[in-house]
């Protein structure tokens, strides 16, 4: 039960949305599936005296965008999951979509956008959006800007959201031509959150020669990575290629994070064999 009384009010736009939050500034909440708000609220760690909800504000949903996609910060799990295009596309992030924990309920009612906000470092989401070189596009009631997802996280529960800003949506680039996808969590049984992730992109000719390639490790540092691939274009998916991903992975994972589920040390040590088997997947 949530102890304090709030405002609550559920705008059926987003413009309508960003003056409640204008209006209401540092008093104000934003709610978007209400996974982790919620509880936090039931708990006594937030106490907002004003609560935006975005379920109306028609964020929800994926649709094409100059040969990649767009896809609102209300879209869930579920949604991912279970879109076409977002296999054929962006295929690491259908399934990390699909492999979220915590059950039917969190894959319904949680949402990516959300999951974004939140900036846990070893949630699934992040290390997906910046593996797949996504933009988080921003809006205000005076200001809307678009910043890389390598920048929107900026350290441990800490993105760059200003008071009043919301998420709207999340762009991602047409893929690579001859693109495979490829994502990997490394977790302690089937229903515990991820020790490490990695999301991986590679595009492949016809002879079987990576011709680019884009790989981001998560839940290592205290925001998600990306593995220098440049030693491997030219060559084909193999042993080499992924010796050289976990060397990469690994030189990389400088600012490892903590946790009751690893250690910072461990994670730096399991760093590059997620990013491997995210490459093996890939292929
Ligand atoms: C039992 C359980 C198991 C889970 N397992 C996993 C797992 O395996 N992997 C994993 O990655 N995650 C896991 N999660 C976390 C889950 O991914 C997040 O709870 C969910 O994605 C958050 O989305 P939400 O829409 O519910 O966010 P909310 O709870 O609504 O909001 C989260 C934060 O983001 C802000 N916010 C939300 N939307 C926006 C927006 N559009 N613009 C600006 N700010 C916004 C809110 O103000 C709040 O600060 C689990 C959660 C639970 C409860």
């Amino acid at each position: 039960m949530i102890k304090r009384r709030f405002a609550y009010q559920a705008p059926s736009t987003l413009d309508e949305v960003l003056a409640a939050l204008a209006e209401h500034g540092a008093d104000a909440e934003v709610v978007g599936g209400g996974t982790w708000v919620v509880p936090e609220m039931t708990h006594g760690a937030r106490m907002p005296a004003h609560v935006v909800d975005l379920r109306n504000a028609g964020l929800a949903g994926v649709t094409e965008s100059n040969g990649g996609l767009s896809i609102g910060a209300m879209t869930t799990y579920a949604e991912l999951a279970n879109d076409s295009r977002v296999v054929e596309r962006a295929g690491s992030l259908g399934t990390m979509a699909a492999g979220i924990t915590g059950g039917a309920q969190v894959r319904y009612q949680g949402t990516v956008g959300g999951s974004a906000c939140y900036a846990t470092p070893s949630s699934d989401a992040p290390g997906a959006l910046v593996g797949l070189d996504a933009t988080m596009n921003l809006r205000s009631a005076s200001n809307s800007r678009a910043v890389a997802a390598s920048d929107f996280f900026k350290g441990a529960f800490e993105a760059d959201l200003a008071d009043g800003e919301v998420l709207e949506s999340i762009t991602l680039p047409a893929p690579m031509a001859g693109a495979r996808f490829g994502h990997y969590k490394l977790k302690l049984v089937e229903s515990s959150w991820p020790i490490a992730t990695a999301t991986c992109v590679v595009g492949v000719d016809g002879e079987g020669k990576i011709t680019a390639a884009r790989l981001a490790v998560g839940g290592v540092n205290t925001k998600p990575y990306v593995v220098d691939t440049s030693s491997i274009v030219g060559g084909p998916i193999d042993g080499g290629a992924a010796a050289a991903v976990v060397e990469a992975a690994r030189s990389s994972a400088t600012d490892p994070y903590s946790d009751v589920l690893a250690s910072g040390e461990y994670r730096q040590q399991v760093s590059g064999v997620v990013a491997k088997r995210a490459l093996l997947a890939a292929a």
